[in-house]
């Protein structure tokens, strides 16, 4: 099965509460799931709004990528996502599927790995918990020496791999 790796956050409402209710839905999903530490962030891309709980999580699946899509769409939704028009702005809560084993999806629905992994902190310093050797298609660039080439002094752990269990 290939192993999936998600990236979680929340800015609005109980962040925390949230997120810990996404990884229980995710549990239930997904096999032989672990989860990163949690991680305080400034918001990225619109600057005005709270800041972000973010956390990754890796897990197994037979469900194929849009079907995995669809899934996590359905989680956001039960909880309290509400689409807006406003680009990065705030939500209850987001699911963005990271990896998905070495595959590389270009669909319009859906593009993997994310788009915007690489020049993430609040995306790369989680996964470096859960994978830090981990190479990312379709150059093998490894998870650890992507985090050094950004700025991720922003991503602070406020809380170890334990606040999800
Ligand atoms: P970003 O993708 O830059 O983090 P976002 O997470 O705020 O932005 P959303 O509003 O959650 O964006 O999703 C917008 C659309 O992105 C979704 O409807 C989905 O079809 C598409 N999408 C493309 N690739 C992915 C992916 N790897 N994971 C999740 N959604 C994706
Ligand atoms: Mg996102
Ligand atoms: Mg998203």
């Amino acid at each position: 099965m290939p192993d999936v790796f998600l990236g979680l956050g929340a800015n609005l409402g109980d962040r925390r509460a949230t997120l810990r209710a996404a990884v229980a839905e995710l549990r239930s999903l997904l096999s032989n799931v672990r989860v990163s530490a949690l991680y305080e962030t400034a918001p990225w891309g619109d600057q005005d709004q709270p800041a972000f709980l973010n956390a990754a999580l890796r897990g197994t699946t037979e469900l194929p990528p849009l079907d995995l899509l669809d899934a996590t769409q359905d989680i956001e939704r039960r909880l309290g996502r509400v689409r807006s028009a406003r680009r990065w702005g705030p939500r209850a809560i987001d699911i963005d599927i990271l990896l998905y084993g070495t595959e590389i999806v270009s669909h319009p629905r859906l593009t993997i790995p994310h788009r915007h992994l690489r020049d993430r902190g609040f995306v790369l310093r989680p996964l470096v918990d859960l994978a830090p050797a981990r190479t990312i298609p379709p150059d093998h660039a490894q998870i650890a020496e992507l985090l050094t080439i950004i700025n991720a002094d922003d991503i602070k752990q406020i809380e170890p791999p334990t606040w999800a269990d």
